[in-house]
């Protein structure tokens, strides 16, 4: 359901009842006990489900921002497991995985590759993760030091 057709429904429920509220006010001075329930049980019916409409329309409101969230990122990409911007379609500029996961949610990108006596490695300067992308005289890098919740 839009938010149109949200919108639309609400006012559509606020129109009833409104017409409910016209009709209690008129039936205030009947006689007919049973006429005065049954519209007061139909207006408390109505607010209860204008309530409801409200509450759906907030669930639909915090999963359209989870699913732009969603459509965000890309990842994790194999081989180091990193999450990229879904806007970074070359993929140079890796978003530290473990901070990615932690709630609420943190993004750090992660270092340009270094190079040092031991290999390449990228490392987050938020929480000090490091990966070695390659290691000297290996290729495959460091698998061990991947980090992606299952
Ligand atoms: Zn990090």
């Amino acid at each position: 359901m839009d938010l149109v057709a949200i919108t639309s429904l609400g006012t559509m429920l606020s129109a009833a009842v409104t017409a409910l509220k016209d009709a209690k006010e008129v039936a205030k001075d009947s006689s007919d006990g049973e006429l005065k329930e049954k519209i007061g049980a139909a207006y408390d019916t109505l607010l209860e489900l204008k309530i409801r409409l409200y509450e759906y329309d907030e669930v639909v409101r915090q999963l359209r921002q989870e699913l732009e969230t969603r459509n965000a990122f890309v990842g994790p990409v194999e081989p180091f497991s990193y999450v990229y911007r879904t806007e970074d379609t070359e993929r140079k500029s890796p978003l530290c995985p473990k901070c990615f996961q932690t709630v609420p949610r943190v993004l750090s990108y992660l270092s340009a590759q270094r190079k040092n006596g031991v290999g390449i490695n990228r490392g987050c300067n938020q929480c000090a993760w490091l990966n070695y992308e390659t290691r000297t005289g290996s290729t495959s890098g460091d698998r061990e030091r991947h980090y992606w919740d299952p």
